[in-house]
């Protein structure tokens, strides 16, 4: 597992914890080994701009960004490729999934707007692996959406640095980046490495006082 450093509730999983979404066992196993409880908050990721305020645990419909403003409620995000990030703010958390759809489409502006539109004001954002400009080849149309952050692959050909964008939404607020890329590193999941269905996830949660 990753924990950005100077985060107090974030932890990116990797392959090597299995699937998390439907193993409860390992579930159960990493939830002990942070001290939380093991009813975690998840969604039915859809690629778009949803920002789902929660307090508890449990599957709470389609959308891509989770919310809480309760205690050791854990929220969790499933991602091979795409970007978790995860926002630290005074009272609250915040837990995206962003692939480009999602990214070009605001996700995580909405996401940041729910927490200040409540009072809560962003403190840090860790940003975890995905797929990188590196590796992430896109067609013309999905690179043009991405302007400032268009970029080449290993191999040459054109990419877009969707954790790079990401960032850049994140002006004024402390941003860890993982460099860590899906497509290349084997302890994770990568869709467009293997066409599996597997995911690593990331778990959020506002730590006990
Ligand atoms: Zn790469």
């Amino acid at each position: 597992m990753i924990r950005p450093p100077g985060f107090e509730g974030v932890v990116f999983g990797t392959a090597t914890w299995g699937d998390l979404r439907r193993d409860h066992q390992a579930r159960a196993d990493v939830s002990a080994e942070l001290g939380l409880p093991s009813d975690w908050a998840y969604l039915n990721q859809v690629h778009g701009v949803t920002v789902s305020v929660v307090d508890g645990g449990g599957n709470h419909g389609d959308g891509d960004a989770l919310v809480t403003s309760q205690r050791l409620v854990p929220l969790m995000v499933a991602t091979a490729d795409c970007v978790p990030v995860a926002i630290e703010a005074d009272g609250a958390i915040a837990l995206v999934h962003a692939g480009w759809r999602g990214a070009a489409a605001g996700v995580l502006p909405a996401a940041l707007s729910v927490l200040r539109r409540k009072g809560f004001v962003p403190l840090r954002a860790a940003i975890g692996p995905s797929i990188g400009p590196c590796c992430y080849e896109v067609g013309e149309d999905v690179a043009a959406l991405f302007p400032g952050n268009q970029a080449t692959t290993t191999w040459g050909t054109t990419s877009v640095d969707i954790p790079g964008f990401l960032a850049g939404q994140l002006s004024g607020i402390v941003t860890w980046r993982s460099d860590a890329c899906t497509f290349t590193e084997l302890e994770m999941c990568s869709w467009r490495r293997d066409r599996s269905d597997e995911r690593q996830v990331t778990v959020a949660w506002l730590p006990a006082r």
